[in-house]
């Protein structure tokens, strides 16, 4: 390769403190052989985002900085954002400093050694590389169960995403400036960067198990995230209440039939039971139907305040880059 291109990692980071240094060091050499191999260029660094963490993570990526300034960057945010907005403040800062950007956790479950498979299929003319899971070998059935119904459920709900593809991705600078016009605030990055386009491949690896710390997606964020996946991509969840309604008045007119002809017949005990239970369903109907167009409206809501989805304290970079200002 004549001119190697400039890779940039985002990492986001919260509360990572027992994993980041391996992560770092991990990183390193990992850079060091592509480099030497001349797929990347001498100016491709790290960036750590840090999340808003309550432990030493930020010192941790200070630390980093100072030991390595040509390698390693931190971006600190003021607040706890997300890992959703953690991810997109990391790629906003660098997408006009690198012409490719690997997103990828800091807990070191994405397999590092993809690195290079990813970056060959960059220079092979892809501008998106999906980091696919091959297996789930190691996480617990729970995990595995739960994760996987959540794309299976997201496809039927009409949010297409990469199947078992989570935020371990190239991404090309081309993209990376496509991406910065969706100025949406309910972020779910799987779900956009598809949107894009451009010429993209997926690549496989294991995902291996956390190597230190607890995951900070609980079953609780999760299914928030499934929820806030399909409400901010697809309006399927609102043609479904339409069907639902016609299935009801369907329902309800064979249901007028049958007591009428029941009157005729003589035959009317209409009890009490009845009444109470069709009180009961359409009530629940409308209070379900009620909910479903409450959380579009509450994403309406917050779309329309246009708040920044993030906040940068701190950037630190090595010293080239300030006359850019
Ligand atoms: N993360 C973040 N902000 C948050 C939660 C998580 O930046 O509010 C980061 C976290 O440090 C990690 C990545 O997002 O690098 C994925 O989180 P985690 O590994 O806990 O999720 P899991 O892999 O268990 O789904
Ligand atoms: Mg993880």
């Amino acid at each position: 390769m004549n001119n190697p291109e400039i890779l940039y990692m985002v990492v986001p980071c919260y509360n990572e403190q027992e994993v980041l240094r391996e992560t770092a060091a991990q990183l390193k050499t990992k850079y060091n052989d592509l480099m030497s191999a001349g797929l990347i260029s001498k100016d491709s660094r790290v960036v750590f985002v840090n999340d808003g963490s309550k432990d030493n993570t930020w010192s941790i990526i200070k630390e980093l900085h100072a030991a390595d300034p040509q390698l390693f960057s931190g971006i600190d945010l003021a607040h706890n954002s997300g890992h959703q907005n953690a991810v997109l403040a990391g790629l906003m800062t660098v997408k006009e400093l690198c012409d490719m950007c690997i997103t990828m956790d800091a807990d070191l479950q994405d397999d590092i050694d993809t690195i290079d498979e990813m970056v060959k299929q960059y220079y092979e003319g892809n501008q998106v590389v999906y980091g696919v899971r091959s297996a789930r070998d190691t996480d617990t059935f729970f995990k595995k169960f739960t994760a996987e119904s959540f794309y299976k459920f997201m496809k039927v709900m009409g949010a297409d995403v990469v199947y078992n593809h989570a935020d371990f991705r190239l991404m090309s600078k081309r993209v990376l400036q496509e991406l910065a016009n969706f100025k949406e605030v309910n972020l779910f990055l799987r779900g956009m960067v598809p949107l894009i386009g451009f010429q993209s491949t997926k690549v496989y690896y294991e995902r291996h198990e956390r190597l230190a710390g607890e995951s900070k997606y609980p079953l609780k964020k999760m299914l928030a995230f499934a929820i806030n996946g399909i409400t901010s991509f697809s309006t399927k969840p609102l043609k479904l209440i339409t069907t639902l309604g016609i299935i009801m008045s369907i329902a309800s007119i064979l249901a007028f039939i049958w007591a009428f002809i029941a009157k005729i017949g003589g035959f009317t005990e209409h009890g009490w039971s009845s009444t109470m239970c069709s009180i009961w369903l359409i009530g629940g109907l409308q209070l379900f139907c009620l909910g479903i167009i409450g959380e579009y409206v509450g994403k309406i809501y917050a779309e329309v305040k246009q708040r920044p989805r993030y906040i940068i304290a701190e950037f630190l970079t090595d010293a080239e880059k300030k006359d850019d200002k």
